[in-house]
């Protein structure tokens, strides 16, 4: 089994509304609040974790195209199947797949966001985030009560992304790319991150290039 070349898929994480991936209460220092997002543990900046997109990518292919992985609840391992082949096989260990074709590097803020998000700071002291409050409404009495404060990053934000896909030899390069395409499709139908039927996490692909050349992303069907 002998690597042919590396294809790389580089572009913007357009959040359309705002976004939460959670991050541990541990992390945050005073006047923290209890539904911290992920911040990177140096600049404190919020960013999308690599891991958190390829699962999403994941699940959501699997929910398409797999008809286990829903029963069981674990990410499939079938060893043989094209999802375990580019993914990595979750536990198998009698396959002859190969590595883990894809490589998802974390998202961080681009330097237009950056800015814009650093204003806001100045302007309004959120570092970087929004606060928004969350209520239940009682069934009785229409009221809302609870209020529960979480933690996110605003719309509009951008984030670069880049994917990096190793190509084997015997590996059929379209099918590969496809299977890509089709899982950030599906992440653009539904949401990356968390609270996704609350309306978080609404996000757009867009500038993509694929080795250099632009590529736009069909909808999701
Ligand atoms: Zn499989």
């Amino acid at each position: 089994m002998r690597l042919e070349k590396h294809v790389v898929m580089s572009g913007v994480i357009l959040c359309e509304t705002g976004l939460r991936i959670g991050g541990s209460k541990d992390d945050i220092e005073i006047g923290g609040m209890d539904n911290p997002i992920i911040r990177h543990p140096v600049s404190g900046l919020p960013y999308i974790p690599g891991s958190s997109l390829k699962g999403r990518m994941r699940s959501l292919l699997e929910l398409r195209h797999s008809r286990t992985t829903q029963q069981s609840g674990e990410p499939c391992d079938c060893g043989h199947c094209n999802i375990c082949k580019i993914f990595g096989t979750h536990k198998s260990r009698t396959n002859n797949l190969g590595p883990t074709r894809i490589i998802v590097r974390d998202a961080f803020l681009t330097p237009d966001s950056k800015d814009e998000l650093k204003v806001a700071n100045q302007e309004k002291g959120i570092y970087y985030s929004e606060v928004k409050y969350e209520n239940r409404i009682n069934r009785k009495t229409g009221k809302a009560g609870d209020p529960r404060p979480s933690e996110r990053v605003p719309a509009d934000t951008k984030f670069d992304f880049e994917i990096v896909l190793r190509i084997f030899e015997e590996d059929n390069e379209e099918e590969v790319l496809g299977l890509i395409k089709e899982g950030l499709s599906l992440v653009q139908r539904e949401y990356l991150g968390g609270s996704g039927s609350r309306g978080y996490g609404k996000v757009r692909f867009i500038d993509i290039s694929i080795d250099g050349d632009p590529f736009a992303l069909e909808e999701g069907k």
